[in-house]
């Protein structure tokens, strides 16, 4: 399974590695009894249902039904391959990989991206610090911009001078060919002269980093006047997608999970500013709207957002862009106020303080709105759109107090009936996307066309792996009614045979489906009594095979098929329909016999 990686390495890692860390990192975790639980990081939810357990290392969700271990969850929430997933659980746990294996895996086509953008911050922080940068360092940077040393150091800021090849030359004798730089987004192929340059060139480079604190791509600022472009981003790559990448996040996600807010705004250095103050809980969109995955990705670390733009036009519009994602992932808006003709950098460089009280003084988003058009002095025609909008926003609020507050809200400042503001929202809720079921009862096995007996003993066997060669003696795969229940008994048997730690993330790692893993989550969040698992595991070998040696009559078997039809359960239908089919078959020949 693991390819690269040696399994006694893969093994020292697991057992070197915390779920809870892990995926803590990603997910605010609170603790619950035994478990941990927190908003799920693969689907949309309101209330947690994401459930992570520390004694037994697996993460199961109730909402979307995701589930592993940990390795299983850095393969799906990061995309990773499993001995990426690997070599970076094992940086973080100190466990070192030899030599060739990383050299191995750096030949796996990310790697290669991850390897140019890690070479090009380089380059570019040698050069910021060579005489040649010395003065975009000292003048622009750290006089004029008033950025410290640390600060830049902090954020690996550099510099891309204006040589057409200086990281192609550069990365030439680092093994990195100008294709794989373009791939990363670092290179262009001229048509004409078929010939590679630098993309970026005379501009301030500003490393964009994943959660895994990792570089995927660059913003680049002119240090011209005369440029048009301010900025240049890297391309969308293999590695780097706009709509989820959230500037400074891998910095500032721990501050503004303590905090419990975090402050939206534009650009880079906007962040780095307050992050130079102290005002640390804050992500940069980058310029662009907010997209929902964004919205999401913030929900998990925050409730509350304050958007903090420029004052002048284009500051509104871009917070009237941004809130509809923000409020659609549960994320209460409120806007900072910066005074005309100010923006976040030059107020935090009057500093913390000023910030403080822009927080303190913050509008809650209707308000704003409302201010900003002046709501007053409105006319019939431009107020019924106005009452459209807020309708739309309140409608894709899914927590429904947090939408009725909103809603009096909206029909106070704009003196129209409450009504008037649902009616709007509700008609938009209808004909929008549907949102996620709540999380569905942990004991609710049924639902997933498992019958209640053999899924509880399957999840009793999973609590306690060794007592599943005990139940093999008399139960087979062909006492479960549900494949999967089938194939997971089969497996876990298997396992056990072949692995003495009862360690079940193991178990978990080694299966070889999705779909049977996350069944087998499913099974691990039901709790059992350590007292006497002799027993109970003979109560139910006892139940099981009762409860499958009584064969139900044929009415009995077509009612069922179809109860399974009426609910979309193609596997017990199919296996139901098969079943009736052969005892008719049996009938029959049957009947043929005694005539
Ligand atoms: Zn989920």
């Amino acid at each position: 399974m693991s390819g690269f990686i040696p399994e006694d390495i893969v093994e020292q890692v697991r057992a070197n590695s915390d779920i809870i860390q892990i995926v803590g990192a990603y997910v605010k975790l609170n603790r619950r009894g035994r478990n941990y639980l927190g908003l799920c990081p693969f689907h949309q939810e309101k209330t947690p249902s994401f459930t992570v357990s520390q004694e037994k290392q697996f993460y199961h969700c109730f909402g979307c039904g995701r589930g592993g271990n940990v390795f299983s969850f850095l393969m799906e929430h990061e995309r990773m391959t499993f001995p990426e997933a690997a070599r970076l659980l094992a940086e973080r746990a100190g466990v070192r990989i030899p030599e060739r294996e990383v050299d191995d895996i750096r030949r796996g086509e990310l790697e290669k991206l991850y390897y140019a953008n890690q070479v090009a911050g380089e380059y570019f922080r040698e050069v910021l610090r060579s005489p040649q940068g010395a003065p975009v360092r000292e003048k622009y940077l750290i006089e004029s911009r008033g950025i410290s040393q640390a600060t830049l150091d902090q954020f690996g800021v550099g510099y891309a001078t204006d040589n057409w090849q200086g990281l192609i030359d550069f990365s030439a004798k680092r093994d990195l060919s100008p294709e794989t730089l373009g791939k990363a987004g670092l290179t262009i192929l001229s048509e004409e002269r078929r010939r590679w340059y630098d993309r970026f060139r005379e501009r301030v480079m500003i490393p964009i980093t994943n959660l895994s604190d990792r570089v995927i791509a660059f913003g680049g600022r002119t240090v011209r006047s005369d440029d048009p472009a301010k900025y240049i981003n890297s391309p969308e790559t293999a590695l780097y997608s706009k709509s989820n990448a959230l500037f400074g996040l891998n910095l500032t996600r721990q501050y503004i999970r303590e905090a419990g807010f975090v402050i939206i705004v534009e650009g880079y250095f906007d962040l780095i500013s307050l992050w130079q103050v102290g005002i640390r809980n804050v992500v940069a969109s980058s310029g662009t709207a907010f997209t929902q995955e964004q919205g999401r990705l913030l929900r998990r670390f925050a409730e509350e957002a304050f958007l903090f733009f420029d004052a002048d036009s284009a500051g509104v519009k871009a917070a009237i862009r941004s809130v509809d994602a923000l409020f659609n992932a549960g994320v209460e808006v409120k806007v900072m106020r910066a005074p005309q003709g100010h923006d976040p950098d030059t107020l935090a460089r009057s500093g913390a303080e000023t910030i403080q009280n822009l927080i303190s003084n913050a509008e809650r988003y209707l308000q704003f709105r409302f201010r900003s058009l002046n709501s007053a002095a409105l006319g019939p025609v431009e107020k019924a759109a106005l009452t459209k909008e807020i309708g739309d926003i309140a409608a894709r609020i899914s927590d429904p107090t947090l939408r009725g507050v909103f809603t009096a809200e909206a029909a106070e400042l704009l003196g129209v009936d409450k009504a008037l503001v649902s009616n709007v929202s509700q008609r938009t809720a209808s004909t929008g996307n549907p949102q996620p079921s709540s999380a569905r009862r942990q004991d609710d096995w049924g639902a997933r066309g498992m019958k209640v007996i053999e899924a509880e003993f399957m999840s009793f066997l999973l609590a306690f792996p060794r007592l599943s060669s005990y139940a093999a003696e008399r139960v087979t795969r062909g006492h479960f009614s549900s494949p999967k229940l089938a194939s997971l008994f089969d497996a876990l048997r298997a396992w056990t045979e072949s692995d003495d730690s009862e360690d079940i993330s193991r178990f978990l790692g080694a299966l070889p489906d999705d779909k049977l893993r996350e069944t087998a989550t499913f099974l691990l969040t039901r709790s059992w009594p350590t007292e006497t698992p002799g027993d109970t595991l003979r109560d139910f070998v006892n139940s099981i095979i009762d409860a499958t040696e009584t064969t139900p009559n044929l009415e009995t078997l077509k009612r069922a098929l179809k109860e399974a039809e009426r609910a979309s359960d193609t596997d017990t239908a199919r296996r139901l329909a098969s079943e009736i089919s052969a005892r008719v078959i049996e009938r029959d020949a049957g009947a043929v016999s005694a005539s």
